[in-house]
């Protein structure tokens, strides 16, 4: 009921006088920010390590990271760098249960996403708990807003996080894939569905990658064609 109300006043939230997706300023407009929040938003173009999307010296190489460790991905597209503005916005969606904010959000990812017309949009699970507690799932409201831009399928129920995880920030990069393993299943019926299709995994954050690293494999062991991840917000995170 809660969440039903928050929609319904979506746009009550947004009514006159208009106000930025970032401090909250009523200054003139660009897309969804001011020009100060939009200017400190770190719009990711492209350039960064094929893989990860980390930056590096020179655009179209892949990073000395994910040379030693290949990813089970085959890229990160995200919209900003993990700045403070874009951290704000997760937040406010996340915890402040602002719903709205995932279609800024998408707004954003919908460019990178449309470059994969026909990929399956499949958003990265909540365990049924932390759906239960939070009433929604980020990823997938976010994923529902990009496929309003992109007219590409979202599928909810594809990926299934059968046990509930520990926060994953506090972990050494090698602990967090030991956290994250055998954490996903597909659901019955899913594994048709990915056999020969380009998916983009969506989820809000990509941090290290080892929840996206999991989903990805995955999906590849059940004929996906090609997993990129779809995300708002990249963190950079510096070699350990
Ligand atoms: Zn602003
Ligand atoms: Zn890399």
């Amino acid at each position: 009921m809660r969440l039903i109300r928050q929609i319904i006043s979506w746009p009550l939230d947004f009514a006159l006088p208009r106000r930025c997706a970032g401090c909250g300023g009523i200054q003139p407009f660009i897309g969804d920010f001011c020009a100060s929040c939009w200017l400190q938003l770190d719009q990711i173009t492209g350039a960064g390590c094929l893989r990860c999307a980390t930056p590096i010296q020179e655009a179209g190489l892949i990073c000395a990271t994910c040379l030693a460790h290949p990813p089970d991905h085959d890229g990160v597209l995200a919209a900003v760098d993990y700045g403070p503005i874009a951290r704000r916005l997760v937040l406010r969606l996340k915890y402040g249960r602002k719903p709205q904010f995932a279609h800024v959000m998408a707004r954003l990812m919908a460019r990178h996403a449309a470059a994969y017309p026909d990929a399956l949009l499949i958003p990265v699970p909540l365990h049924w708990t932390r759906l239960w507690q939070r009433g929604f799932n980020q990823s997938l409201l976010i994923a529902r807003c990009v496929a309003s831009h992109t007219g590409q399928l979202v599928h909810p129920q594809a990926l299934v996080r059968t046990r509930r995880t520990r926060p994953l920030g506090r972990l050494s990069q090698k602990d967090r894939a030991i956290e994250v393993r055998g954490v996903f299943r597909l659901a019955n019926g899913f594994g048709s569905l990915v056999q020969g299709k380009d998916v983009l995994l969506v989820d809000d954050v990509y941090t290290s990658g080892a929840t996206a690293n999991a989903c990805a494999k995955l999906l590849k062991r059940n004929g996906a064609q090609s997993v990129r991840i779809l995300c708002w917000a990249r963190v950079v995170i510096d070699a350990p």
